[in-house]
């Protein structure tokens, strides 16, 4: 059954809670990045407006950047994110981790091929 945008948006909500937890059980701390781009500051879904890609998951809700830390370390590279990442891909079939094309910490669920 295709989700709508309105229910992935809430489903991507729970699962970054799940995400949040797993990373402090795996010992990690996180800070938010971006979450929501606001389309009045970044443009509407397909406009690049700023910085970010012009079709771009934050547009919709449904991604997310952690900032990643271990023992006080900021960790910035993807392959310090994958084991999060392989978690965030483990939870539902539409959860994409930005590691697989050289965006470490997004976090997102895909919707109208967007990531
Ligand atoms: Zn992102």
């Amino acid at each position: 059954m295709d989700m709508t945008l309105g229910q992935k948006q809430r489903l991507f909500t729970t699962l970054v809670a799940q995400l949040i937890v797993k990373a402090g059980e795996l010992g990690f701390e996180l800070t938010f990045g971006d979450a929501y781009r606001d389309p009045r500051l970044h443009g509407p879904v397909g406009t690049k407006l700023g910085y970010g890609h012009a079709k771009s998951g934050h547009k919709n809700r449904l991604a997310v950047d952690f900032n990643l830390f271990k023992d006080g370390t900021f960790l910035q590279t993807s392959d310090d994110h994958q084991p999060l990442g392989e978690f965030w891909e483990s939870l539902h079939p539409l959860c994409r981790w930005g590691g697989r094309f050289n965006d470490g910490n997004h976090y997102s669920i895909e919707h109208d091929g967007m990531k």
